[in-house]
């Protein structure tokens, strides 16, 4: 039995056929927490689907009616590089209202993860990189609506960077002053750190491969392009750093954590070097740093794109375990 929830519904399926991205890949998580016994069945929580008005607190009336409608143009379709059909958009709908369970149920008992979300490539008005909604940025901004929290961070391991989270999120306004600090640290090989000047009431920190997709990196709060092949000591000195930078300057209500299973060096899609453990010491870093600062953190899971499609489910398990092993424990 676990200390905090799993967000869980068979409805997040993504009919999406053969593909890169392993539709099945939320169900297989959670055969194998049961069948190892990471999980127990009354640790699941059924989500229900997002409601349009929650949808509509990130993305366009127009971007939402083409969903609902399926008018998205051909060319619109093939940037979202996942064929649409009305079941997927219920699909995507499931997962925002699963990322809204997650951040409630994590400002109860100080994390709480769903078993899919993640989907940082959804801008307001389109979709992008397997991603057609933002469920993470509807999530922050129906929990502001509710009055549940002002502020939050969004943490994004995925090895790709949170092009959409980061646009979303621009020039919010602020209850805050904003960043002081100036961009750019000492130069180091390994990375470069970038400070945004301008803060809102949403802080955004993205942890990528530089020399990935997308091409086009808007800036977020702050961005760390890590270079090719990097390890697992550097990426988590790297985080180490950035968690710290971005604490220091921002003190949110919650952390939205994505926990893209990509950065590891097997990933089809992506190229640096972590190793499984490594992703799991990079799980467990963000969870006691949070704890430590008394931030509750909402987790999904993003991107994972393994050769062998085990590797990932492994991945994303071991962030249940990373959660359980820092919060299942007093002090
Ligand atoms: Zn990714």
């Amino acid at each position: 039995m676990l200390s905090f929830k799993l967000v869980y519904s068979a409805d997040y399926f993504l009919p999406i056929g053969s593909h890169v991205f392993p539709a099945d890949k939320y169900q297989r998580v959670c055969d194998r927490l049961l069948t190892n016994g990471i999980a127990a069945a009354p640790d699941f929580v059924s989500p229900h689907p997002a409601i349009d008005q929650d949808v509509l607190l990130v993305h366009t009336p127009q971007y939402v009616q083409k969903l609902k409608n399926g008018t998205l143009s051909a060319r619109e379709e093939l940037q979202m590089e996942v064929p649409y059909s009305p079941e997927l958009v219920r699909a995507f709908w499931q997962m925002a209202g699963g990322s809204i369970l997650a951040a409630d149920h994590a400002l109860h008992d100080g994390v709480a993860i769903t078993i899919g979300g993640g989907f940082h490539h959804a801008f307001p008005d389109h979709g992008e990189g397997f991603c057609m909604i933002n469920d993470v940025a509807i999530a922050i901004r129906r929990l502001q609506r509710d009055d549940k929290i002002r502020t939050a961070m969004v943490v994004d391991c995925d090895v790709h960077q949170g092009n959409g989270t980061a646009v979303i999120f621009r020039g919010t306004s602020s209850p805050i002053d904003p960043l002081t600090a100036s961009s750019e640290g000492a130069p180091d090989p390994a990375h470069q750190t970038r400070l945004n000047q301008q803060a809102g009431d949403v802080f955004t920190i993205s942890l990528h491969q530089e020399n990935n997709y997308p091409a086009f990196k808007p800036r977020s709060s702050l961005d760390v392009n890590l270079r090719d092949a990097i390890g697992d000591a550097e990426y988590l000195a790297c985080l180490g750093n950035a968690l710290s930078l971005g604490l220091s300057k921002f003190h949110p209500e919650l952390i939205c954590y994505v926990a893209g299973a990509d950065p590891y060096r097997e990933d089809q899609l992506g190229g640096l070097s972590m190793s499984i453990e490594g992703l799991k010491e990079r799980d467990s870093l963000v969870f006691r740093t949070a704890k430590a600062e008394g931030i509750p953190v909402m987790v999904t899971l993003a991107g994972g794109y393994a050769q062998k499609l085990e590797d990932t489910i492994t991945i994303h398990c071991n962030t249940v375990v990373a959660a359980q092993e820092v919060f299942g424990t007093e002090g």
